[in-house]
């Protein structure tokens, strides 16, 4: 149930099947010269229209935008900072808990470290104050960790590179612009750089040649069942 789809009518009916509300959230970040900048929005939305073919829960529509560190820089690269994100995320969980969810999944297309943290403060905070409320903070990259490693050839893939660009062929094929170089950050770790171009400067992270439709959609397919798996959990 995409909740901007439903009426007030179908929300309250819809109350009577489930209390848990899945929440996707991307980025506008730049994903190599290849893959379009909503990149990591396009990827969970179309995880959830799977999952809501499935099974009865509410969906929210999409926060589009993130916090985005390593990319900053790039061009077409919007980003938010952390403070906006953990008050939005707190605005919203806070005000569907109003109306009856209980259990509050967040889903991320957006594996970025401040991005992630900033919507497990979140929960940190609010499982302290609404009661009776189960949160949990996903990335499907890092919840298919292993099964990932196997279905890609590159080795340390991150950031539109092959899985990433494999997903997208399997989404929406007409937006990917042939393939961007095989390329990794070089960071002088620890240090935190302000020029990130200097470091990062076609912005992929692994070798997107690699990429084909048919692994795309194996992975979409292992985060549907995954995700079905975590909604039993929830609603147990
Ligand atoms: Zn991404």
């Amino acid at each position: 149930m995409f909740i901007d789809e439903i009426t007030m009518t179908e929300f309250t009916e819809g109350l009577k099947h489930t209390r848990t509300i899945i929440i996707p959230y991307g980025t506008v970040e730049e994903h190599g010269s290849h893959l379009p900048l909503g990149t990591d929005t396009i990827i969970p939305v179309e995880i959830l229209k799977a999952v809501a073919k499935r099974r009865k829960v509410f969906i929210a529509p999409p926060i589009h935008y993130g916090v985005c560190t390593s990319t900053r820089e790039h061009p077409g690269t919007i980003t938010i900072t952390a403070e906006t994100l953990r008050r939005l995320t707190m605005d919203i969980i806070r005000d569907a808990y109003k109306k009856g969810l209980r259990n509050f999944i967040l889903l991320s297309g957006h594996g970025g470290g401040l991005h992630l943290n900033a919507l497990k403060e979140v929960g940190e905070i609010l499982i302290e104050e609404l009661e009776e409320i189960k949160i949990a903070v996903i990335c499907p990259y890092s919840m298919l960790w292993d099964e990932l490693c196997e279905i890609a050839e590159t080795e340390n893939d991150s950031h539109a590179g092959e899985i990433e660009t494999s997903l997208i062929l399997a989404i929406r094929p007409e937006l990917v612009k042939g393939r961007a170089p095989k390329e990794y950050p070089s960071f002088p770790k620890p240090f935190i750089v302000k020029e990130k171009l200097k470091y990062w400067s076609g912005g992929v992270w692994g070798d997107p040649s690699k990429a084909s439709k048919d692994k795309g959609l194996r992975v979409i397919n292992l985060a549907v069942e995954k995700l079905l798996q975590i909604l039993e959990e929830v609603e147990k």
